[in-house]
């Protein structure tokens, strides 16, 4: 990739074709997970563009990578983009990482990616790490379909609002939690989504405490406020989507249920009616006539 030196003659055809932008993931937590090519990906490069070039230096540094590097953040990706096509048109090769995971996963290159490609530019990926794909390959959560939200607003107000506007959404959530903000969070999603929707807190992913906890909102939102170490380190936050279809048999058995237990029907009678109505199992319904007298119950008590 035009480090070694080229005869005259090679050196003049290779100029005139533009460089590639490799985009290339690095690990999450754990350095073994770089890929043999994203080595030598980033050793052949002419340039590196990474966010923070001290912090990934210390990266190349284990790597024992000696490369160039520029560094690129969302505040000046516009203005610093050009310089780098401009490298890129004259043939250099140029490999773009972020501090960790994949670049533009909530990290800095859609704008340089952008121009990369309105220019003719060959754009590669080198994939790897990136911690929505490691969550919801471990949290146990439906993965056919699902939405990645990156962090959620930071005020209250904007984040409830988010999260009302998800209520409906069938399929699993993903989003990106800091420390700060992570108990917040959960109070939210457990007064919007309520308690019971399973969801999964994947808490420093391939690092030394990782922890991946898996349970109803309702009990996350217990355990990760129950001690303070619980909401240390990185965390993805995935939700399982609403249950339409349950939720509105649930809604249609529980009116069926009323009419019939309104009518003096024991428990047992109401279910076996109810199922020989609806076509849904005798357990299920009794289950649920029992949970509405009991709840009855309780009601007339109070
Ligand atoms: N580009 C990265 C990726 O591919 O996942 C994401 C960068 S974003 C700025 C950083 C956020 O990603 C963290 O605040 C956290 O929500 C999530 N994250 C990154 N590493 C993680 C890990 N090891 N475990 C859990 N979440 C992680």
């Amino acid at each position: 990739m035009g480090r070694c030196r080229q005869p005259k003659q090679v050196e003049a055809k290779v100029s005139i074709h533009k460089g590639t932008l490799y985009v290339v993931a690095t690990p999450i937590g754990n350095l073994e997970d770089i890929s043999k090519r994203a080595v030598v990906t980033l050793a052949r490069a002419d340039l590196i563009v990474a966010e923070d070039t001290r912090h990934s230096g210390k990266l190349l540094q284990r790597l024992g990578l000696n490369v160039p590097m520029q560094s690129l953040h969302d505040f000046n990706e516009r203005e610093k983009s050009e310089a780098i096509i401009q490298k890129l048109l004259a043939g250099k090769q140029v490999a773009l990482i972020s501090d960790a995971g994949t670049p533009l996963i909530c990290d800095p290159g859609f704008r340089l990616v952008q121009r990369a490609i309105a220019e003719s530019i060959s754009v590669t990926s080198i994939p790897g790490p990136c911690a929505l794909i490691a969550a919801l390959s471990v949290a146990g959560l439906p993965t056919d379909r699902f939405l990645f939200n990156g962090f959620a607003p930071e005020r209250g107000s904007a984040r409830r609002e988010l999260l009302e506007s998800l209520t409906q959404f069938t399929s699993t959530m993903v989003f990106y939690e800091t420390p700060h903000r992570i108990a917040d969070f959960l109070a939210d999603a457990v007064a919007v989504f309520g308690g019971g929707r399973q969801a999964c807190v994947a808490r420093e992913i391939t690092k030394l405490f990782e922890s991946i906890y898996r349970d109803s909102l309702g009990n996350l939102h217990q355990l990760l406020t129950s001690h303070t170490e619980f909401q240390r380190g990185e965390f993805a936050v995935l939700i399982q989507g609403a249950v339409v279809a349950e939720e509105r048999s649930r809604a249609e058995h529980s009116r069926l249920l009323k009419i019939l237990l309104g009518n003096s029907l024991s428990v047992k009678q109401a279910a076996v009616i109810a199922s020989e109505i609806s076509g849904s199992g005798r357990r299920e319904l009794y289950q649920l006539a029992l949970e509405m007298t009991q709840n009855r119950r309780s009601g007339d008590e109070q």
